[in-house]
């Protein structure tokens, strides 16, 4: 099954200090030279690590990176959006991912 997600706006005031911002975040977190965005059937290059969490209930409410395109990331794209089957989710939260311990959070 291929994650469904809704992207988070204003989420502007969440930094991180990783080379690259929240993209240069996912590219490390997840061991990934992966240069497009991963929503399913987009190839656009991908500019932004997207805050994203799962729409399904059942699933927590972390909040997650994944690498979007600047199309993608519009605020207009405001219902579930469809990830590609293969990517992976890194966490956003810090203390369990570039501030942590070494471990970084992440789903395959
Ligand atoms: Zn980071
Ligand atoms: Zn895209």
């Amino acid at each position: 099954m291929p994650y469904v997600v809704k992207n988070l706006f204003n989420t502007k005031d969440y930094k991180c200090s990783c080379q690259g911002g929240w993209l240069g975040h996912w590219r490390t977190g997840a061991g990934s030279q992966r240069e497009t965005c991963s929503v399913a059937k987009c190839s656009n290059e991908a500019t932004v690590g997207a805050h994203v969490i799962f729409i399904d209930k059942r699933r927590s409410k972390e909040w997650w990176i994944a690498p979007f395109c600047h199309t993608c990331n519009h605020p207009n794209m405001t219902g579930p959006i469809t990830l590609n089957r293969r990517i992976t989710l890194v966490s956003a939260n810090k203390s369990k991912s570039c501030e942590g311990s070494g471990n970084w959070k992440i789903i395959v």
